[in-house]
């Protein structure tokens, strides 16, 4: 247990133990690479409920191994396929979720995209904001809490999020007011260190002497003519573009080089999972079908479903989205690693970070080096 030791490879910094906490004993608290950590105070309140460490997802190993129905498909409608990451499952979902008055929370930049945080919202514009990976970790803030109160309102609610999150969100609601819950888990290559990222963002701004208009990662674009899903997009409000299939921040994301330490001791790097529902990419369906090698650059989806809840909304999925079914064995293959096994620890890590944040280095030299 985290608390025993404080050993940052226990603590996925949820804020769920925070949230539950009915004696506010637990803060969470920024270390020096951004990240949040739970911490015990104001110990003389404590009741020993142990309520955080029953909440804790990294707490808790699972004896759940119903295998889920698997599905790969993308959004009918091209723009809103081309405008997220994968196969726009997120979207079709929230527009389904959205016929039926349900709450979102999902994770957003902040308004100066120096940070990312998750909020709940039930407006549109709100929905489309959440659209898109950010690659650094999201902080959950009072999420959790506000989608208890919405429960308990009788208010529906879809959560998406890391599949630590999702978790750490399920283990808050309990079993009593998940009724209206749907809990929706990315497949996960791993979270990004915050004060890396706002690093890069910073040193951005100031090259090109301008705010941040808006931030694509895995922006869907022309290369040569050919249709690739690999650019990083970054609009400046002085109508500079920075454009890049080698971005920096995404490659030395993509290397491990920022990872939130227990991300590489992932438990939930598996397609058996006990919540909803499960999207991800669905890397390597074409080695099965390869009609669809044209498909991969416009994005197709994994959806993975895991309970009755997520079943039921299937069927009404197939409005908006090609769907077909297919064995989950399919999701595991050789171009997938995050459903079979969490990243590697990258022995840079340390190093990588310490240079990048020390204020006399530069984040763009840095990662040229690595
Ligand atoms: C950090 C990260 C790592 C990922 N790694 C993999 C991987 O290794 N393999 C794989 O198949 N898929 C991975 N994904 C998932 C994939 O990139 C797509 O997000 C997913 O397929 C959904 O795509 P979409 O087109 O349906 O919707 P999108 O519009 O891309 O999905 C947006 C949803 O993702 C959530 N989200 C975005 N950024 C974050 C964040 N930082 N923290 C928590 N939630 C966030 C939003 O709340 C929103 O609900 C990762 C996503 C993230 C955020």
């Amino acid at each position: 247990m985290y608390f025993d030791d404080y050993d940052k490879t226990k603590c996925c910094g949820c804020t769920a133990c925070q949230q539950i906490c009915p004696k506010n004993c637990i803060e969470m608290v920024k270390d020096n690479e951004g990240f949040l950590y739970a911490k015990k105070i104001n110990l003389s309140k404590c009741i020993k409920c142990n309520l955080c460490e029953k909440v804790c997802p990294l707490n808790n190993s699972e004896d759940y191994s119903n295998v889920p129905k698997c599905y790969y498909g993308w959004h009918s409608n091209e723009n809103k396929r081309m405008l997220s990451t994968s196969g726009a499952a997120f979207i079709a979902l929230a527009e389904i979720c959205k016929k039926h008055d349900y709450y979102f929370c999902g994770a957003v930049y902040s308004d100066d995209y120096k940070n990312v945080h998750h909020i709940c919202s039930n407006s549109l514009n709100d929905i489309y904001k959440m659209r898109g990976s950010k690659y650094v970790q999201s902080n959950i803030q009072n999420c959790f809490s506000e989608i208890k109160e919405l429960l308990n309102n009788e208010k529906k609610v879809l959560f998406c999020g890391t599949p630590c999150q999702a978790y750490g969100l399920k283990k808050y609601i309990g079993n009593k007011l998940d009724k209206n819950l749907l809990i929706v888990g990315l497949v996960c290559h791993g979270v990004a260190s915050p004060e890396c990222y706002k690093k890069y963002i910073e040193e951005i701004e100031l090259k090109y002497n301008s705010k941040i208009k808006s931030i694509k990662f895995r922006d869907k674009l022309l290369d040569n003519g050919v249709l690739s899903h690999k650019f990083t997009t970054i609009k400046m409000k002085n109508g500079e573009n920075i454009i890049s299939t080698k971005n920096p921040y995404t490659i030395t994301y993509g290397m491990g080089l920022m990872h939130r330490p227990c991300c590489s001791y992932c438990n939930y790097t598996t397609p058996i999972r006990n919540i909803d529902i499960t999207i991800g990419d669905f890397w390597g369906i074409e080695d099965h079908f390869p009609r669809l090698k044209n498909e991969v650059s416009k994005g197709i989806s994994l959806i993975l479903i895991h309970s009755e809840k997520g079943e039921k909304i299937i069927d009404e999925l197939r409005e908006v989205m090609v769907l077909n079914e297919v064995p989950y064995t399919f999701s595991l293959n050789a171009r997938q690693h995050q459903l079979s096994r969490p990243i590697e620890e990258n022995s840079k890590r340390k190093k990588f970070i310490s240079t990048v944040l020390n204020e006399n280095n530069s984040f763009n030299k840095t990662a040229n080096k690595y």
